[in-house]
């Protein structure tokens, strides 16, 4: 019956009066693009290339190589928005040849775009990689950079997009507090925002991803995380640009009503959620989206924060 109900709301998402809300896949690579399009995804929301890096850690692939992964994902979503990530490599996901070895704290240290700022040749030819995937497809295709700290990482990176002749819309993800705090100074240098918000978790309380110990700091309903979402979603508001969420906080059904309520404009996540976040996001209103997102950052903590949307929203 469950499952009767969820594939009986299908099409873009949207609350049920009608203030759309896309629904974007997270893929990391052409492999995962039959799971996105059987969910009914708009579109891809995060494309996470590391995956592609990963196989061999000494060299990154041949620009061949990465084209042909590229124009898969890109080809399956004709007229659709794929937003591609670039390299996020370092910390959890280290690299030979770009990520140092002796780094005291490597969460810390050089990862993300900070590391293709170090290899502007690595970044050159995955830019170039992407531009040429994109040829003559009809596809939108945005790309972001991960671990934008300030507006200068913002703009190094739209000037490497821009050397590297890319047609498409730049973005920054938000992982880092400051980039949320001041997200407004990001958006002179970019068109818009996506949140990241397993590492915006993982910066904003200090805590450690990969460590099951601290893991109740990782509940993307801490009431800190969700002032942090409002205060970019606000910022890209004022400047007329998008900002969406890609981290795992977009899959839960209740979280994405209280993210849409917050004013985040897409919702990316593995595609298997999909169906659950449209059904939920379908049985309540905006202002009642809005409504639990003030009542949950009334709140002190992530239980009490989940309770208190869970009664906006069920009291209906
Ligand atoms: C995130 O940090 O929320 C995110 C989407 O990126 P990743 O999980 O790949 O670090
Ligand atoms: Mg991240």
């Amino acid at each position: 019956a469950r499952k009767a109900a969820l594939t009986a709301v299908t099409g873009p998402g949207a609350t049920s009066d009608g203030h759309k809300v896309p629904l974007l896949a997270n893929v990391g690579g052409p492999g995962d693009v039959p799971a996105a399009l059987e969910a009914g995804a708009e579109g891809v929301g995060l494309f996470r290339t590391e995956f592609l890096f990963l196989d061999d850690s000494k060299q990154a692939p041949s620009e061949e190589k990465q084209i042909a992964a590229y124009r898969a994902v890109l080809e399956a979503f004709p007229e659709g928005r794929v937003v591609v990530r670039v390299l996020d490599a370092g910390a959890d996901k280290p690299l030979d040849f770009l990520t140092p070895a002796d780094e005291p704290n490597p969460a810390l240290g050089v990862r993300g775009l900070r590391s293709l700022l170090d290899h502007p040749d690595v970044m050159r030819t995955q830019l170039t990689a992407l531009s040429r995937a994109a040829e003559g497809l009809p596809v939108y295709l945005e790309v972001m950079a991960p671990m934008v700290a300030d507006r200068a990482d913002a703009k190094a990176f739209a000037d490497a997009c821009r050397e590297a002749g890319l047609q498409a819309k730049f973005g920054a993800m938000v992982e880092i507090p400051s980039a949320a705090l001041r997200a407004r100074s990001i958006l002179q240098e970019v068109e818009f925002l996506s949140l990241g918000t397993n590492d915006l978790a993982q910066y904003t309380f200090a805590a450690d991803r990969q460590v099951g110990a601290v893991s109740r700091l990782q509940d993307p309903w801490q009431p800190a995380l969700l002032d942090l979402v409002a205060l970019s979603a606000e910022a890209a508001r004022a400047e007329g640009k998008s900002c969406g969420v890609c981290g795992e906080a977009a899959s839960d059904p209740l979280l994405a009503c209280v993210l849409t309520g917050l004013g985040v404009t897409s919702l990316s996540m593995g595609a298997a959620s999909i169906p659950y976040v449209r059904a939920t996001l379908a049985k309540h209103t905006l202002a009642q989206c809005e409504r639990a997102a003030s009542a949950a950052r009334a709140t002190d903590s992530a239980d009490e924060a989940r309770l208190a949307a869970q009664a906006v929203l069920s009291g209906e």
